[in-house]
C-alpha cells in the first residue's frame, strides 16, 4: 500500500489562494481602507489599487481597462451579461440563443427571462459536447438580441468554437456573451480573437479569492445594470467596491498571465498521464468531452457498472478529492444536464467522475490516484457481480 497522500483534483470547483495573491491582499487589508470614491488621499490610494487591478485583468484577456467591470463572481457576471443585454435589447426583440450545456448561472438566468416574456432557444450539442456554429446561424431570428455560449464546459472540458460563433453574431449585429470562467488563466483568452462583446471570469477559479469576478464589456455594447445606487464601475455595478477581493483578482490575473504557458503545458501533461493510465488499466472507461479540444486541466470519465458517489467517497478516504457528474437529490442520483445532453445513459452517467488538476499536483499524485481509482472501480464491479 502506497503512503497516503493528499491530492486535490477539484480545481474546476475552486482553487486555493496563490501565496502571492494572499500577500497582496493582506497588504491591502492592513494598509488601504479608504473608499475608492473619496477624494482625499485615503481614497486616492484605494482608487489607485482598484485601477491597477483593472489594468491587470484587462491585460490577461486583451481588453482595455475601461472595459472591465468588477462583480461578486462568475455567477453575477453571467447574470449581468445575460439579463443586462436582454433588457437593453428589448426594443429590438426578445429572443435569446444559448446552449443546453451552459453553467447554471447562464441557464437558470435564461429560464428566469423566459418566465418574463423572453423566448430562449437552447441549442443541442454533439456527443463530444460541441455546439455547431451552423446551428447558431440557423437559430438566429430578426428579434434575436443575445447569443450566450460558454467558452469551455466546466464538467466535460470541451472548448467551444467561440471565434466562429462570434463572427456569426457580429455579421448579424447580435450581442455575444461567453462564460470564460473555466478558460481564463488556463488557455490563451483574447476578446478580439474570440469576437466576443461580453465575457465573464471569476477569481476563485484562478487562485484568487472567492466572491469576486469581472465582466468584460466591449466598448459600445449596450447592457442595463442589475443594481442601482452609486456611480461605481461606470454605473454598471454600483456599490462600494470589494477592494481586497478586487486586488486579489488583479494579482491572480497577473500571476496567471505570467505562468500560463508553463502551467498549462504541465496540466496537459498530467492529464494525459491520467487519461492514458485509465485507458490502459480500465479499457472500457469512457472519456467524456472532446479528446483534443478540451481544457488542459480537465479529465472526465464514466465507468460502467460503478456509482460516481461511491468512487468519490472511496477516493476521499484515501485523501483524493474529485467531483461527480451527478447531483444527489432526494436520495436518487440525478444525471447532470451536461451528461444528459451528450447522450450518456443514466447508468453510465451515474458512474462518472471529474478530476481537474492544478498547481499543487505532481506526477506522483497522478500515479497514486490511478492505483486508487483502478482498485475502486474493480472492487465495485466485482461486488456488483456477486449480488
Ligand atoms: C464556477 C463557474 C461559474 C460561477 O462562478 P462563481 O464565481 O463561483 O460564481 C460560472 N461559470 C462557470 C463555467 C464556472 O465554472
Amino acid at each position: 500500500m502506497a503512503v497516503r497522500r493528499e491530492v486535490y483534483l477539484d480545481h474546476a470547483a475552486t482553487t486555493p489562494l496563490h501565496p502571492e495573491v494572499q500577500k497582496e491582499m493582506c497588504h491591502i487589508l492592513e494598509n488601504t481602507f479608504g473608499n475608492p470614491s473619496s477624494l482625499h488621499f485615503y481614497g486616492r490610494a484605494a482608487k489607485q489599487q482598484l485601477e491597477l487591478a483593472r489594468t491587470r485583468v484587462a491585460a490577461l484577456i486583451g481588453a482595455r481597462p475601461e472595459e472591465i467591470i468588477f462583480t461578486s463572481g462568475g455567477t453575477e457576471s453571467d447574470n449581468l451579461a445575460v439579463i443586462g443585454a436582454a433588457f437593453a435589447g428589448r426594443s429590438k426583440g426578445r429572443h435569446i440563443i444559448t446552449s443546453a450545456i451552459e453553467h447554471h448561472a447562464v441557464l437558470d438566468t435564461c429560464v428566469m427571462l423566459a418566465r418574463n416574456g423572453f423566448d430562449v432557444t437552447y441549442l443541442p450539442v454533439d456527443k463530444d459536447g460541441f455546439v455547431d456554429p451552423l446551428d447558431v446561424r440557423k437559430a438566429i431570428r430578426r428579434d434575436t438580441v443575445l447569443i450566450t455560449i460558454m467558452h469551455a464546459n466546466n464538467e466535460i472540458g470541451t472548448i467551444e468554437p467561440i471565434p466562429e460563433i462570434g463572427r456569426i453574431a457580429r455579421e448579424h449585429e447580435i450581442t455575444f456573451h461567453t462564460d470564460a470562467v473555466q478558460t481564463v488563466g488556463y488557455i490563451p483568452v483574447h476578446v478580439d480573437a474570440l469576437n466576443v462583446d461580453l465575457l465573464s471570469l471569476s477569481a476563485h477559479k484562478i487562485y484568487g479569492p472567492k466572491g469576486v469576478g469581472a465582466l468584460y464589456i466591449r466598448k459600445g455594447t449596450r447592457i442595463q445594470p442589475l443594481l442601482h445606487g452609486g456611480g461605481q464601475e461606470r454605473e454598471y455595478r454600483p456599490g462600494t467596491e470589494n477592494l481586497p477581493g478586487i486586488v486579489g483578482l488583479g494579482k491572480a490575473a497577473e500571476v496567471a498571465a505570467r505562468d500560463l504557458p508553463g502551467e498549462s503545458a504541465r496540466y496537459r501533461m498530467l492529464c494525459d498521464r491520467l487519461i492514458r493510465g485509465i485507458k490502459e488499466r480500465i479499457p472500457d472507461a469512457k472519456l467524456n468531452g472532446h479528446p483534443e479540444q478540451r481544457l488542459p486541466h480537465n479529465v472526465n470519465f464514466s465507468f460502467c457498472g460503478t456509482k460516481g458517489e461511491c468512487l468519490l467517497v472511496g477516493l476521499d478516504q484515501q485523501g483524493i478529492a474529485v467531483s461527480t457528474g451527478s447531483a444527489c437529490s432526494s436520495g436518487a442520483s440525478q444525471l447532470s444536464h451536461v451528461l444528459k445532453e451528450i447522450g450518456l445513459t443514466p447508468e453510465l452517467g451515474a458512474g462518472t467522475i471529474r478530476m481537474t488538476v492544478g498547481r499543487s499536483n505532481k506526477e506522483e499524485d497522478i500515479d497514486y490516484v490511478l492505483d486508487a481509482l483502478v482498485e475502486l472501480v474493480e472492487r465495485q464491479r466485482a461486488f456488483d457481480e456477486k449480488v
